[in-house]
């Protein structure tokens, strides 16, 4: 036996022995079609040529060299060409190992940002109910879901969380989907106004919500009401894209869809497609002056950052899914995909939404299609599902999960951008 500690300590799961494009293989020979990418991470398959072969000459040159003796070339060109495609007014980008430390990361230049320019009394953060930030304390303080968070509370900052913009179980009959969208962006100013525009730092949330929703997109007009607002109050965007970004979506960025740009941007996940672990936080040229001329220190950092290895990779990455156009290709087969589920399922009594942007697709799984009821949480059928699947050879990413109290089963499809029709 093993002395390794898993996640899950009562499971029996397979050793994976090799990859192959959109294929994993385990070493009973056992193959399967990866159909979410873990959770949205294999973004070119798994066996990339261009990308094992960046790693390999960089591996070769110097594996790694600490931020606080050296910069690189690889981390230099990756945060350019990442800024080459950025949201407009980004300019700045702090590599980091994955998607929990960006978020840290943005919490805390958040807070520092405010003390440089002699805001004291901003601390407090506002977000989404139905979120998911990242499992690290400050991260998951943001997040939003009552299972994760429930355990650590003791721990945790407090954050204020509002609804979050979720058409298919929220909008009254009676209201256009852009009025909904304004109503429940309006929840962010009554709540700047009652904890005190004064102490609010910063709002986050997730362009379109990944694990805890099943790509749940945003209302037209939703997120341009939400910047209005944070404009208003003095109050930093946060936009995680961890798992939207990168293409993801069928552009780089996903906010590029809603029209805005952030003060603060999260990736991870498809950063480095799986091949090395590396985040980034992206933020503006104002944010990054305050700190530059102030105390020239922005009071964070770990070990790892900056890894060359792991710039050389996401930016082998990166050039696939811009020049290579295969953020646009997300965005083709996403829509193909999105498609034949939705006349595959039509009238399937248990599915009742599915969603999504580009290669980030969710289904909603329900007891009752007409009526939206969920299963019992008792069953377990997002569980279920992703046992079955996975015995005849198909990865998906299901959910069953308690959010604010609201059970509700999800599958979120992910493949990578190579996915052909054939598969
Ligand atoms: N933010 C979002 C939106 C995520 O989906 C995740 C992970 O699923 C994270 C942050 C945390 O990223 P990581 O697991 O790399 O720490």
């Amino acid at each position: 036996m093993s002395h390794i500690f898993p996640r899950h300590t009562k499971a029996t799961l397979p050793t994976i022995e090799k990859g192959e494009g959109v294929y994993l293989y385990d070493t009973n020979g056992k193959k399967y079609l990866d159909g979410s990418g873990g959770a949205a991470v294999s973004c070119l398959g798994h066996s990339d040529p261009d990308v094992i072969k960046a790693i390999k000459d960089q591996i070769d040159a110097v594996p790694f060299a600490h931020t606080g003796f050296f910069t690189s070339k690889p981390a230099e060109m990756l945060a350019d060409k990442l800024i080459e495609h950025a949201p407009e007014g980004l300019d700045r980008v702090y590599l980091v190992s994955g998607g929990s430390e960006a978020v840290e990361s943005a919490l805390k230049l958040s807070r520092q940002y405010f003390l440089e320019i002699g805001e004291p009394s901003r601390h407090r953060i506002i977000a989404r109910r139905q979120s998911y930030h990242g499992n690290t304390l400050g991260a998951l303080a943001a997040g939003g879901n009552i299972w994760r968070r429930e355990p650590f509370a003791p721990l945790m900052i407090e954050t204020s969380h509002i609804s979050p913009c979720y058409e298919y179980r929220d909008r009254k009959p009676e209201e256009s989907a852009y009025d909904y969208g304004q109503r429940i962006a309006n929840e962010l100013e009554a709540e700047i106004l009652s904890v005190g525009a004064d102490q609010v730092m910063a709002f986050f949330a997730e362009p379109v919500v990944g694990a805890t929703s099943g790509a749940l997109p945003p209302v037209e007009g939703y997120f341009r009401r939400i910047r209005e607002i944070c404009d208003k109050y003095g109050v930093l965007l946060v936009l995680d894209e961890v798992m939207c970004g990168m293409g993801r979506t069928g552009t780089l960025f996903a906010c590029e869809q809603d029209d805005i740009s952030p003060d603060i941007l999260t990736v991870a996940k498809g950063l480095g497609a799986g091949y090395q672990p590396i985040g980034a936080m992206l933020c503006t040229d104002k944010i990054y002056r305050a700190i530059e001329n102030g105390t020239g220190f922005f009071q964070h950092g770990h070990t790892y950052m900056g890894h060359p290895t792991a710039s050389a990779a996401a930016l082998a990455v990166l050039t696939k899914l811009t020049d290579g156009g295969l953020a646009e290709r997300s965005r083709q087969m996403g829509e193909k995909l999105r498609t034949g589920l939705q006349n595959a399922f039509a009238k399937h009594p248990n599915v009742g939404d599915i969603r999504g942007r580009g290669l980030f697709i969710g289904l909603e799984i329900v007891k009752d299609r007409d009526t939206k009821t969920p299963f019992d949480p008792s069953l377990a059928k997002g569980k279920l599902l992703k046992k079955a699947t996975f015995e005849a050879g198909l990865i998906c990413y299901p959910m069953s999960g308690t959010i604010d109290g609201v059970h509700g089963d999800h599958i979120l499809l992910a493949p990578s951008f190579i996915i052909e029709d054939q598969h």
